[in-house]
């Protein structure tokens, strides 16, 4: 059997920056991951610029695709607005890859199935062992259906759904265009140009609503197929895929015993944009933070709104939650044993 002081479970966002953090403290670390990297995320690829903070990246020596916006469009009820913003789109079967070598920590190819405590460590699959696990598997993530799922379970009105395609196209427009709440969407649909011609579409709506509306994100997709077909992207050809994954809500439990979650697994997109890569990668800092110097596991600074919170951010929140219960600062958790 495998020992180590860390597993961590997934090696998307969460889980590279959790694993360079921890080797940088000294720790020993084993990412577990069912793919093989440079590997396939369905995401638009939109980075903040305090992600590009969080990581310490030095842009000028990244290997990949990296294109700044100075600017988004944003389309509303048939209005058109310029928004003067820097931000930033990765194509993410880059640098995903790209954090988790940087990490420096080992990655093994092997699917997660089985999770259980024994005398103060965590067994996994009967093959791996460890004093402290990580959860970053994503909306699926084993170790939040094991260890977290009754004490946080979640909130299907904050589940999204997806459907996207990235495609390689001599796009002419080099900004990003957002469409908010077309034809009744309770989301919005993106365009996203990559550095070097590739391009991200897609549309994104809460689930829950989409269906109670007896609507199908599919006809959205193809609202939007129709729009780029007119000016932004003519002549593109796609086959979009779905994804499924939770926006901020009450994450009462982030740590038990020595188990934590971070990103996806526990469910951190922001509640105004769904933007999940942020606060991935901070709540990976923030985990082996707390492993390495006893610290508290906390999503204090682990921002819920990519807007700032502010009174656009607030509105955007409520258009898409319907003003679902707001966030509350999760605990640790240690059942008595
Ligand atoms: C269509 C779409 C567009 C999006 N656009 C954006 C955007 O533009 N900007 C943004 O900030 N966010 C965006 N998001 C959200 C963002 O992609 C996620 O929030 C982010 O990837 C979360 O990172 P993570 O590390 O928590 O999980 P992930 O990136 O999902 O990584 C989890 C990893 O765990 C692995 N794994 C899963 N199960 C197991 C298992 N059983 N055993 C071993 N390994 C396992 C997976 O293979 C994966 O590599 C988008 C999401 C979607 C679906």
């Amino acid at each position: 059997m495998r020992t180590c002081d860390v597993l961590v479970v997934g090696g998307g966002p969460a889980g590279s920056s959790a694993a360079r953090q921890l080797k940088l403290g000294g720790a020993s670390v084993l990412v577990l991951d069912k793919e093989r990297f440079p590997r396939l995320k369905l995401c638009a690829g939109w980075i903040t610029p305090e992600v590009v903070r969080d990581l310490g990246m030095d842009v000028a020596s990244y290997p990949h695709r990296f294109l700044t916006f100075e600017r988004l469009h944003v389309h509303l009820k048939g209005l058109h607005f310029r928004l003067s913003s820097v931000q930033h789109s990765i194509r993410r079967f880059e640098f995903d890859a790209w954090l988790l070598e940087r990490s420096g920590a080992e990655v093994v190819q092997h699917t997660v199935r089985n999770i259980r405590a024994q005398a103060g460590e965590y067994i996994v699959d009967e093959l791996f062992r460890c004093r402290y696990l990580i959860g970053a598997g994503g909306t699926r993530c084993p170790v939040y259906r094991t260890l977290f799922r009754e004490l946080n379970p979640r909130a299907t009105e904050l589940q999204t759904v997806t459907l996207e395609h990235e495609i390689e196209y001599p796009w002419k427009d080099p900004d990003c265009h957002l469409w908010f709440f077309e034809r009744g969407l309770p989301g919005y649909s993106w365009y996203v140009p990559k550095q070097n011609g590739w391009l991200n579409v897609g549309v994104g709506g809460m689930a829950e609503r989409i269906k109670s509306s007896r609507g199908d994100i599919r006809d959205h997709w193809s609202h939007l197929q129709q729009t780029l077909e007119r000016s932004l992207a003519p002549g593109a050809n796609y086959e979009p895929t779905g994804y499924s994954y939770f926006l901020r809500g009450r994450v009462e439990v982030v740590r038990r015993d020595n188990a934590f979650i971070t990103g996806d697994a526990a469910g951190l997109a922001t509640r105004d944009m769904a933007e999940g890569i942020g606060p991935a990668i901070r709540s990976g800092q923030r985990a082996a933070r707390s492993i390495l110097e006893g610290a508290a596991y906390s999503l204090q600074d682990v921002t819920g709104a990519s807007l700032g919170g502010g009174w656009v951010s607030r509105a955007l929140d409520w258009a898409m939650t319907r003003g679902h219960a707001p966030l509350r600062t999760p605990a640790v958790h240690s059942p008595a044993k």
